[in-house]
């Protein structure tokens, strides 16, 4: 690592040091979903010099994206790149003296405990409840921090979850809240700077913690509208919630809460998600030479395109999809039955 000169203008601020510095280098740190928060965080822990970067994404690059999430562009969007590989791509190019993995996978409770081997810290770049709850049950049962960002229109909210030494996501929310009361920056926008705004905050407080300065992480719930320049910080100590399962009694049942179903609808988006249990690899020639008579087909390495309007498939290796198009499940999973195979 030639410290010396690249991150010299990091090291030589006295909160980081050249031991602060050795440490980022010797660390582990998962960014899960590479969205506006996640690509913004990945960008920012890359060029810090974070040692080893895990980034996972289900989703590939669409022309809705590039307007906040930067590192994509138009060829990722051209070549049809799964979010992971070009973000892995571009990440590579700014700073080739770390190790960055690319995995485009669902994280759900059969998958997370595989996805995530053991990391320093997890940064949430997810844009849904149900994973970060199960990301808390993952994190307080395998005692690793992580750093909760959700942003909309221009609001935004950061906090750093401690197992064990604060209050938990549970214990400040309880249930994720029900899907009818959701709304998505797909239905009613997000401006791209409150996005930035609360990537850093969690950038900042993971440099501070993979540095050594665990006393100087800020505990507070951090809510920002960046619109209207508001800025408030809540105090949360006393929230830690005594019947709060995952923190008094090491319950976790979003972590063994399997799936009843392989179809989801992914919430404002038109679309549905079919995830494949057990091993399958599909062959993309023989599958494209197949459907070429009866829909408009593109594939590379990593996915495979087939719209047949109103609808469009995209289809990974391991047989996992998604069903553009509708938001009913048993829709969905007969278009994919149809098209892709049972
Ligand atoms: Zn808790």
């Amino acid at each position: 690592m030639n410290e010396y000169s690249r991150y010299s203008r990091q090291w030589v601020l006295k909160q980081i040091g050249r031991d602060g510095q050795k440490r980022l280098h010797e660390s582990r740190v998962a960014v899960i979903g590479l969205g506006a928060l996640g690509s913004v965080s990945a960008n920012l822990l890359a060029r810090a010099g974070v040692g080893h970067l895990i980034l996972i994404d289900r989703d590939y690059v669409e022309v809705e994206n590039l307007q906040r999430q930067v590192l994509y562009d138009e060829t990722d969007l051209s070549e049809n790149l799964p979010k992971a590989v070009a973000a892995q791509n571009k990440l590579a190019k700014i700073n080739s003296e770390i190790r960055v993995e690319a995995i485009t996978a669902d994280v759900n409770a059969s998958t997370i405990s595989e996805l995530l081997e053991p990391v320093h810290l997890i940064i949430d770049g997810t844009d849904n409840f149900e994973t970060r709850f199960l990301l808390n049950d993952y994190c307080l049962r395998e005692k690793v921090p992580w750093i909760y960002g959700g942003v909309i229109r221009t609001e935004g909210m950061s906090y750093v979850v401690l197992p064990g030494a604060g209050p938990c996501l549970r214990c400040l929310f309880g249930d994720p809240p029900a899907k009818q009361d959701i709304q998505t920056c797909d239905q009613v926008g997000i401006l791209a700077p409150v996005a930035h705004v609360v990537a850093s905050f969690q950038a900042t407080e993971a440099i501070k913690l993979l540095a050594g300065h665990f006393d100087e992480v800020d505990r507070r719930l951090w809510k920002v509208d960046i619109w209207n320049r508001e800025f408030k910080a809540i105090t949360l100590d006393h929230f830690r919630d005594s019947a709060c399962s995952g923190c008094q009694s090491a319950d976790y049942p979003y972590l063994v809460k399997k799936r009843g179903t392989s179809a989801v609808s992914l919430c404002g988006r038109n679309a549905v998600q079919i995830t494949v249990h057990g091993p399958k690899r599909l062959d993309f020639k023989l599958l494209a030479a197949r459907l070429g008579r009866k829909a408009d087909v593109k594939f590379n390495h990593y996915m495979l395109k087939c719209r047949m309007l109103p609808y469009e498939i995209t289809v990974f290796t391991n047989g996992r999809a998604i069903v553009k198009g509708t938001e009913d499940a048993a829709q969905a999973r007969s278009l994919y039955a149809k098209y892709i195979g049972a």
